[in-house]
C-alpha cells in the first residue's frame, strides 16, 4: 500500500531528525537512512522536510556560500520553540540560547517598538566560541 509505505519513510526520516538534534542536512538524512538499510528515496527525503518545515516542525538553516540547506527538528510543543538559536556559520554547530535570554530581548523589542518576535523562526548568526578563538 502507497500510504502505509509513506507512513514507514515518514517516520523513519523523524526518527533520523529526532536522534541528531543538532542539525542535519538532507544529504545526511538520506546516508543515514541507508546506513541502516533504510531505502527512502531522495525526493522522499526533501518532500517530507519541506512539509516539516512548513509544519513549523523542523527549523531550516542555510549556511556557507553553497547556501548549504539544515534541518533542526523542534520535537514537539516545548522542544525548541521558546528560545533563540545561535547558529556557528563556520562549522555549523548550533546552540539553544537560554530562554531568560529570550524573553528579556523580546520583551525590550515589544516595548522599544511594539513588536513581537517569533522566537521559533528567529537564528542569530556569527562564531562559536571554538571557532572565534582559532
Ligand atoms: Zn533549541
Ligand atoms: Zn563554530
Amino acid at each position: 500500500m502507497p500510504v502505509h509505505h509513506n507512513t514507514k519513510q515518514k517516520a523513519l526520516i523523524l526518527e533520523v531528525l529526532d536522534k541528531n538534534r543538532n542539525h542535519v542536512t538532507a544529504e545526511d538524512v538520506i546516508t543515514l537512512l541507508h546506513s541502516c538499510g533504510e531505502k527512502v528515496g531522495r525526493a522522499t527525503v526533501y518532500r517530507y522536510l519541506r512539509e516539516l518545515e512548513e509544519a513549523g516542525r523542523v527549523r531550516k538553516y542555510t549556511l556557507g556560500e553553497k547556501n548549504t540547506a539544515y534541518y533542526q527538528y523542534m520535537g514537539e510543543e516545548d522542544g525548541c520553540h521558546g528560545h533563540y538559536h545561535l547558529m556557528c556559520d563556520v562549522c555549523g554547530k548550533l546552540e539553544h540560547l537560554d530562554r531568560t535570554v529570550a524573553e528579556s530581548f523580546a520583551k525590550s523589542a515589544r516595548e522599544s517598538y511594539g513588536f513581537i518576535i517569533d522566537c521559533s523562526k528567529t537564528v542569530f548568526y556569527g562564531k562559536c566560541k571554538d571557532c572565534a578563538e582559532n
